[in-house]
């Protein structure tokens, strides 16, 4: 038989579940497993975790297993640490599209994770309680991360050969030239505090309210430009596994990320919160809440991250390759991860909501209901529900074009963006 005849050749169809029954084997061969630690030192306490290692795609199937960690550090009180912890994940996940298989899942998740951080604000804001909290938010399934984040709590991420990377941003204004900007562009006033004699002290805070982070959830006494939408990164890690450090910044504040990941390397995730928190401890005293979670994704069921040093060929493929997007979960992902690179799926930090929901949000023009991209809440037609429309409708977007958003969440838009006045602030 020549090459062409062969070609010509059609390979069999596979019926379709034989196809799904080779992902679900392939997932659980792959899917590795998930060993976490928790420690945590009260000062005031307002400081709030999460961890649910059980949660299901789809209920009652626990192929379709991921697991959720989180850290919220309120300030001005503990209520909107509290509400977030309540509420934050049932609103991410109400914003993923329903039957989504585990790749659509994890590419929706992204702006999911933005929709369900605005939403938990705007109805904590709705309470007019003033706090606020910052979030460090932490999907993991399978070898996927996705982290999502507002404030200055931290998530790093420690993988074999001790190559410590960050996959959260700093929102504190001392630290953020690009946040001071946003902020002042749309209306608030950066400085430090001034005492007596005129003497300015302290980090650089946004005033009015005299916040020092430009994003979190809550703070309804300050200015809208505090905005709650989350700075987004997700990674697949190699099969080789990882080790994750979610702080709270009485962590960050004693250790940097490197001497955080070093002083537990090579104990099982238990001990190792414990130990980074008796680091900081030892290098800074009680100063604030300090509160570590330590989570490993391991390949098998070994008691902890086994550290070792990568071959020289690694780092080659690392540069070859560069970044990936979400479009990549597929074949070249999993090529990727055999030879031990973490591989950057999605970053977005930008604090403007239009660019952050995308233009294909799923909605059905067939039954005359729109969805409203964050809250979710079913909208009946009116040409005011495009992003796109409205008093800073451009003439070349359409109105009818996605995202929607009902009449709420467009205020909440609006004034994020400093195209409302801000309503007069609350005085004590
Ligand atoms: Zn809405």
């Amino acid at each position: 038989m020549s090459q062409t005849e062969v070609s010509r050749i059609k390979t069999p169809l596979v019926p379709l579940a034989t196809l799904i029954g080779r992902e679900l084997r392939n997932e659980k061969v792959e899917k590795p497993f998930v060993k976490y630690g928790q420690a945590a030192l009260a000062k005031k306490g307002e400081d709030y975790f999460l961890i649910k290692p059980d949660c299901q795609r789809i209920p009652g199937n626990p192929s379709t297993a991921f697991s959720v960690f989180a850290i919220f550090d309120g300030h001005n009180g503990i209520s909107a640490a509290i509400f977030a912890k309540e509420h934050l994940l049932e609103n991410v996940l109400s914003a993923i599209p329903q039957g989504a298989n585990r790749e659509k899942w994890l590419q929706a998740l992204p702006r999911a994770l933005v929709a369900g951080f605005v939403k938990t604000d705007i109805e904590f804001q709705q309470k007019g309680e003033t706090s606020g909290t910052t979030v460090t938010f932490v999907v993991i399934d399978g070898w996927t991360v996705t982290v999502a984040s507002v404030g200055d709590s931290r998530c790093i991420l420690d993988t074999q050969g001790g190559v410590v990377s960050l996959l959260t941003v700093d929102h504190r204004l001392e630290e953020n030239e690009e946040e001071r900007e946003r902020v002042t562009a749309s209306g608030g006033e950066v400085g430090r505090l001034n005492v007596f004699g005129g003497n300015e002290v302290g980090p650089l805070r946004c005033w009015p309210g005299g916040l020092c982070l430009s994003r979190s959830i809550g703070d309804t006494d300050v200015g809208e430009y505090i905005v709650p939408i989350p700075h987004v990164k997700q990674v697949k890690l190699s099969n080789a596994g990882g080790r994750l450090i979610i702080a709270s910044d009485g962590i960050w504040d004693a250790l940097s990320s490197e001497m955080a990941a070093k002083s537990c390397r090579g104990l099982p995730a238990e001990l190792a919160a414990k130990l980074v928190v008796k680091e900081a401890l030892r290098s800074r005293g009680l100063k604030d809440d300090t509160t570590c979670l330590v989570v490993d994704i391991i390949p098998s069921e070994q008691p902890f991250l086994i550290p070792s040093t990568p071959r020289k060929k690694q780092n080659v493929l690392t540069s070859f390759f560069g970044k990936k997007y979400p479009n990549s979960l597929g074949k070249s992902a999993n090529k990727l991860s055999a030879v031990g690179v973490v591989e950057e799926l999605f970053e977005e930090g930008s604090a403007m909501l239009a660019e952050r929901l995308g233009k294909d949000f799923p909605s059905d023009p067939n039954s005359g209901i729109f969805k409203c991209a964050v809250c979710q809440a079913d909208q009946p037609p009116n040409e005011n529900l495009s992003m796109n429309s409205g008093p800073f409708f451009s003439p070349s977007s359409k109105p009818w074009e996605g995202p929607f958003l009902c009449a709420t969440c467009r205020k909440k838009k609006d004034a994020m963006e400093g195209k409302r006045p801000i309503k007069p602030t609350i005085t004590v």
